[in-house]
């Protein structure tokens, strides 16, 4: 998968050489090219915005310079992701979408965004551009969205994550639970021991008793996710926890 990003601070995007990602790139299986848009200014200043067409607060983001820095990275095919609070909200199922695809192209937005032209546009020329907010909260700009997407999409990259089964009974999965609670050695710790069918070796016990932890769990935290879950995938047991 290939996957550019344009910001105006491109130190920001560093933390993708760390860590799964890295490794990923190191391997080859991501290709991650992160550009600074003021390459694209026309002007001694490199300036990439104006002042709000209308009047108000803030600067805006200029469509000439960001069409010009599109122009060169997009690709045949290639997806446009614009991060902005009002888009709509980033879950684990559009990272589990936009990981099948083969070019994402992330523009983050600074100051009062980006102008609107812009996404409007590229959607005119038959580019597939996705907005998309990661929560209900304003941040300066889109460089930190940008991270927590390519992350959630990467780990979902074939190969990317050492073993495939971690990302099937996680939070979030197709599942529509939250996981389980887990433990690690030393058995026991200031008091508080491992729950012993963890230590039975009894497969069978082991994924009941984290399936009812994964319900009781999701219906104390998330009711809205146990409405949500369909009745014809839950067994007699689950109902009953
Ligand atoms: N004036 C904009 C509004 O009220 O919708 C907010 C602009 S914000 C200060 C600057 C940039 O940060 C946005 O263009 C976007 O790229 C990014 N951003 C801020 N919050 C975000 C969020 N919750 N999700 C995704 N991107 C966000």
């Amino acid at each position: 998968m290939r996957v550019d990003v344009l910001t105006i601070f491109p130190a920001y995007l560093d933390a993708l050489e760390l860590s799964l990602v890295g490794k990923a790139r190191s391997a080859g299986l991501l290709d991650v090219r992160v550009h600074d848009l003021r390459d694209w200014a026309h002007d001694r200043h490199r300036t990439v915005d104006d002042t709000p067409a209308g009047g108000g607060a803030g600067m805006v983001m200029r469509p000439d310079v960001w069409g010009a820095a599109l122009s060169d990275v997009l690709t045949e095919g290639a997806t446009l992701v614009v991060p902005t609070p009002s888009g709509p909200t980033f879950t684990q199922r559009t990272a589990e979408d936009w990981a099948t695809r083969e070019h994402l192209v992330f523009a983050c937005g600074r100051y009062e965004g980006i102008d609107a032209r812009v996404a409007e546009h590229h959607r005119a020329r038959g580019v597939r551009v996705e907005e998309a907010s990661i929560g209900d909260y304003v941040l300066n700009g889109g460089e930190v969205a940008t991270l927590v997407m390519v992350e959630a999409v990467a780990r979902l990259v074939p190969g990317v994550l050492g073993n495939a089964e971690s990302v099937v009974e996680e939070s979030h999965s197709a599942e529509g639970l939250l996981e389980y609670p887990v433990y690690t050695r030393p058995v026991e710790w200031e008091g508080l021991a491992i729950p012993d069918v963890l230590m039975s070796g009894h497969h069978g016990k082991v994924a009941r008793w984290r399936r009812d932890q994964a319900l009781a769990r999701t219906a104390e935290r998330r009711p809205d996710m146990i409405a949500a879950l369909d009745p014809t995938r839950l067994d007699k047991r689950d109902r009953a926890t």
